[in-house]
């Protein structure tokens, strides 16, 4: 692999967003809820995670569910209100983009494109993002090894696009005790190939509140760049993954863990701006 090897850029390559740096000595918390529902749980949520400090809020306005009667996720009505809560709140926002048709509306809205674990070998995907400017977080397929994960961050590098985020998200187990097994190997390995930021994913990689913030803590003390959480205002209300959103105290007291953490590794967390 030419680009994404770690010999072609040995310190480390930083993702700039908004003045936000992924892959530097801060940790970069990314939060909210899996999926944009309305704009009282958007809006909620954003300010719950920015308090709480996250620098990044996550929502998906295009899901990618396993069964097509499932919520879909609001589209295009999605990404307004995301552009609308990024305004109120000034925090930069991640999306996903399923389709290549999607990217330049997507790009419009969110900071970062998120490519989801279904869509990590998406090839004609793959190229579209990397044909574009915005960063991309490019997360790991569910059953992809980790070479075929820096190939597929490769696509993106070798179309122009320099600012991919890897993202470790859980890979399938045999196990029915979580959702995946999060694979935290993951982050010295691609740290020791790659000079790409890695941050961890532990909602998906668990699918169960109650082991989200171990998880986190682990991510953090192996080395991982940020942390992609699910956050709910009201997960007993959310029209998807709600079993593994976290409550807001349960953030706010992870995060107090999170910084401790950060500061035995000689690492700190990222502060988000909250003078909007
Ligand atoms: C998500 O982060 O919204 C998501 C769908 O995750 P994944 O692609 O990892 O399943
Ligand atoms: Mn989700």
């Amino acid at each position: 692999m030419k680009l994404v090897s770690r010999d072609t850029n040995p310190d480390g390559t930083v993702v700039e967003v908004k003045n936000i740096r992924i892959g530097g000595r801060e940790i970069v918390i990314m939060a909210g809820p899996c999926a944009v529902e309305t704009m009282e749980q958007l809006s909620k949520t954003a300010s719950i995670v920015k308090e709480g400090g996250a620098s990044i809020l996550r929502g998906g306005a295009f899901k990618p569910r396993t069964s097509p009667y499932s919520f879909q996720g609001l589209g295009d009505e999605g990404l307004k209100l995301l552009g609308e809560v990024k305004l109120m709140t000034g925090i930069p926002v991640v999306s996903e983009v399923m389709d290549p048709r999607d990217v330049e509306n997507v790009a419009r809205y969110a900071d970062i494109l998120q490519v989801g674990s279904r869509n990590m070998q998406n090839f004609s995907l793959l190229k579209e993002v990397g044909d574009q400017r915005n960063p991309v977080l490019l997360k790991r397929g569910m059953m992809a090894t980790l070479e075929e994960f820096l190939f597929a961050a490769e696509y993106i590098l070798s179309r122009g696009n320099p600012a991919v985020i890897l993202c470790e998200r859980g890979i399938r187990t045999f196990d029915p005790s979580s959702r995946f097994t999060l694979d935290l190997n993951a982050i010295p390995i691609l740290k020791e190939r790659t000079h790409l930021p890695v941050i961890v994913d532990p909602s998906h990689g668990t699918g169960e509140r109650r082991m989200v913030s171990a998880m986190s803590k682990a991510a953090i003390a192996a080395g991982a760049d940020g942390l992609l959480i699910e956050v709910h205002y009201h997960p007993e209300h959310a029209l998807c993954d709600g079993a593994q959103a976290l409550y807001p105290e349960d953030f706010i007291l992870l995060m107090a863990d999170l910084k401790k953490i950060a500061d035995a590794v000689g690492r700190s967390i990222h502060v988000p701006n909250l003078d909007h």
